[in-house]
Parts: C-alpha cells; structure tokens; sequence
C-alpha cells in the first residue's frame, strides 16, 4: 500500500502547503528520498522531470531550514540548487515558492541573459535558498555578490543535461566553491560514466535512489513513428497539428531556425504557435510559456535546450519534428506528455537523415516504437538512406525487424484509424495508405 505525506516527518506548515496543492501521496523518489533528505545523507537520484523530484528535494530541504532556524545573512544563501536552464532554474525556485508558503524563508533565483543588478538586489536580502544556472552564478560569486560559506545543503539537477550542454566547467568551478560540510544532493535523468564520475567528486557515502527507469517511464505514452521523406515533414506536421486534439502540443526541433519558421508557418496556417529556443530573449521566452500554459496558445515549438523543465500540465502531445541526436533527449522530451499520471503522445518523425538517431533512440528505451503509416507522406527507409549521425554510412535499419502495422508485438499499437485523419482526408489518402501498407510489408519481408 502506497503511504502518505502524513507519514513523512515533514512538520505542519509543508503539510498543509501539499495540501493546498491537493497532493496526498507522494511519488515513488519523494517516498524514497525524503527520509534519507532529512536524516542528512547525501543522495544520489537517478529519475526525470515528471516524476516529482522537485518536491523530493525541496520539502526535506524546507523541513531542515525550519528546524534549524538561522538569522539570514546578506550574500549567503544556506541552501543552493544549481540547474542548466532558467526555466527550470525558475521553476524549482516557484516549486520551493509554493511548498514553503507556510513557512517564512527567502528564495531567489539567477540566471543569464537579463541585467543582474535586481538579482544582486534580491541577494543581498539575504534568501536563505538560492535557484541558479551556473554562469550567472560563477559571475555573481566572481564579483563578490554570492558567498558560498555558509552553505548547507547544494542541489545538482539534471546533471545529465548540463554536461549535455557543455557546463561541466562551469560546475566543476561551482563545486570547488562549496564549503567541506554541507550535504550534497544529485538528481539526473540518466546515470552515463561521466555523470557518475562527477557525483562521486560531490557526494560523500551517497545514498542511492532511482525510479523508473526511462525504458519504463516512456511505456506509459502512446509513441508513434512515421517515415516521412525530409521534404515532406512540415506538411505532416502541419496535418497531425491540424487533426490533434484540444489539448497543448510541444514540438521539437533540432535548430532554433527551423522551430521559428515551422511556428510562422502553423500561425500563418490558423494555428497559433511560438518558438522558444536560446536566441530569443528571456522576455520573449516567458512570454510563449506564460501563453502556452494558460492555452492562449495550444502549440509551442522548442529546441531542447529552450524546452528543457518545461512542466506544462496539459501536453497531450509532443512532436518529434526532428529526433534529437542524443537517445536520452528523446526520453526526456516525451516525457513533457504523460506527466502525473495523464495520458500522451509522442509522434516521432523520422527522415531519411535519421534512420541512425532512430537505431539509437530504440536502444536506449529498449523498445521499437510502433510504426504509422497512415498518413499522407509515408516513405518507407531506403538502403541508401544517409545515416548523419553516424557520419554517413548507410543508414538502412531493414533487418528483417517486421515493423510494418501492428508489427511490433508490443501490445500498445492502437490503431490511429480514421478517427484522427479525419473525414476530409478522402478516398485518394486511404488509396495511398494502403499502397503505403503494401510496401511496407514488401520492405520487411524482402529485409
Ligand atoms: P517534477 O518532476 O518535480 O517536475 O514534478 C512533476 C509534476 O508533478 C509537477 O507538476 C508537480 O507539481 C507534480 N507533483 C509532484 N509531486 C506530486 C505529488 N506527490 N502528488 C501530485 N502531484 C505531484
């Protein structure tokens, strides 16, 4: 039987915060690392956005600050949490907003791309917890406007996705800024050697934690592949945004150039839509996030560095318009659908560029992902299909895998029919459809 946060020694005022929330049980990687959180361990937790792990780490965190009380100190937070983008930055700064409601502790968070002098403003009131991407954090230290000296507890999250992201400097130089005692907690989504290298120079005598794996948190979308030839992706895209159905749509682009065009050209096609990816300004990017999440717009186009922490409710789609060159990316991209329990989807789009990404992507979470072919721009992979990522070797995946319809064996190919083409798709696309079928069976047979 699942417990509940009753039975968590959080005190009172996190109690009652989590109720306001409506939240009764907690989620597998709170049950596991509150209790090691508050004993004082260090804790190394392997699980993704999605699953709760902001609340794993910052409620213990706020039941440590309210037991050991501390006059606030000007520059020095008692509590740091480092994070790759200002969103999540933003967000786990919110998370602890809301669950230390009831409590009457300071939280700030600093990040890139906007002036600093309110962040040194806000620092200077002395926030007992600190949310921060690294480099406006190193800047900040740099000038004298943070001091890590009184520092008790330092939070690494998606450590993956900051060494994705080319911060590993950045975070080493963090780390040799933190004070001897202090208790460390590392959160990634994926535990690759590098990542474990850099939790062991972190952490002492960790306790581990992980939830499902990714391979096991992906089985919970309903993920769906289409071979489409390049040119044809943005009129597919365009025809699966125009048949989904009321609920938000999250895009994926691997360029920010393509994730502004494929916007401008939904908008211009009488679906509203925004891009969000590094080059737009921290304003601009709030803004399609504000939009998007109170569904003023329903579909939003991102890079996955822009995309990452996004905690939107309601996705019920993410797009795949191109796959990502990194497996893990994909399991962290789905997983922006499907959050708390809700159902989603996942539609991959797969060029004649990508057949090596896709190989990889199936590697990693251990599955094929059910093929569609019913759709208009259907092209099965060729032998002489470029593989980019591996540096243009023969990309063809035939191999005798069967993946033609109802193929994979995995028991959740539900067959999109005609419900989600819709009526107006007409005799000549079913045609096409079935001639699509037919060749699709004849490639996996003759593979
Ligand atoms: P996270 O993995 O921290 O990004 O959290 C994912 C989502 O789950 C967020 O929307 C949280 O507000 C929500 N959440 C976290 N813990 C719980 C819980 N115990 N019960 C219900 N919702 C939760």
């Amino acid at each position: 039987m699942s417990i509940t946060f009753d039975s968590l020694a959080l005190s009172e005022p996190i109690q009652k915060a989590l109720r306001d929330r409506d939240y009764t049980t907690p989620s597998p990687i709170q049950e596991k690392t509150i209790p090691y959180v508050l004993e004082g361990s260090d804790v190394m937790g392997c699980a993704q956005t999605g699953t709760g792990k902001t609340a794993a780490f910052a409620l213990p965190i706020l039941e440590h600050l309210s037991k050991n009380q501390a006059r606030r100190t000007p520059k020095s937070p008692r509590v740091l949490v480092i994070a790759p983008t200002r969103e999540l930055a933003i967000q786990i700064h919110e998370s602890f907003l809301s669950y230390g409601k009831h409590l009457h502790f300071r939280s700030e968070v600093i990040f890139g791309g906007v002036g600093q002098n309110p962040q040194v403003r806000a620092i200077q009131k002395g926030p007992e917890i600190l949310v921060a991407t690294p480099g406006r954090l190193l800047d900040l230290i740099g000038q004298g406007h943070i001091r890590l000296n009184l520092l008790e507890v330092f939070v690494i999250d998606e450590a993956d996705r900051m060494l994705d992201m080319g911060f590993i400097h950045d975070v080493r130089k963090v780390i040799r800024e933190l004070p001897d005692r202090r208790q460390s907690l590392f959160f990634s989504a994926t535990m690759p050697d590098s990542i474990i290298e850099l939790a062991g120079s972190i952490l002492r005598d960790p306790e581990h934690v992980e939830v499902t794996p990714p391979a096991t948190t992906v089985e919970k979308i309903d993920q769906r592949l289409c071979h489409v030839a390049s040119s044809d992706k943005r009129a597919l895209l365009t025809d699966l945004i125009a048949e989904r159905g009321d609920g938000l749509s999250l895009v994926f682009t691997g360029m920010k150039h393509v994730a502004n065009r494929i916007a401008e050209h939904l908008t211009k096609s009488g679906i509203p839509a925004a891009a969000i990816h590094g080059n737009k300004s921290q304003s601009a990017r709030v803004r399609a996030l504000e939009e998007f999440r109170s569904g003023k717009i329903k579909v939003l186009v991102a890079t996955d560095i822009a995309a990452r922490g996004i905690d939107v409710k309601g996705i019920d789609l993410v797009i795949n318009y191109d796959l990502p060159n990194e497996p893990d990316s994909y399991v962290h991209r789905i997983g922006r659908t499907a959050r708390a329990g809700a159902e989603g989807r996942a539609i991959s789009l797969c060029d004649e560029k990508s057949q090596g990404m896709l190989r990889d992507i199936e590697k990693t979470i251990r599955m094929q992902i059910p093929l569609d072919t019913d759709h208009n721009y259907h092209r099965d992979p060729q032998p002489g299909d470029r593989d980019e990522k591996q540096g243009g070797r023969g990309g063809n995946r035939g191999g005798g895998r069967g993946r033609g319809r109802g193929g994979n064996g995995g028991g959740n190919n539900r067959p999109r029919g005609g419900n989600s083409r819709g009526s107006g798709g007409g005799g000549g696309s079913r045609n096409r459809n079935s001639r699509n079928r037919n060749r699709s069976r004849r490639t996996s047979s003759a593979t």
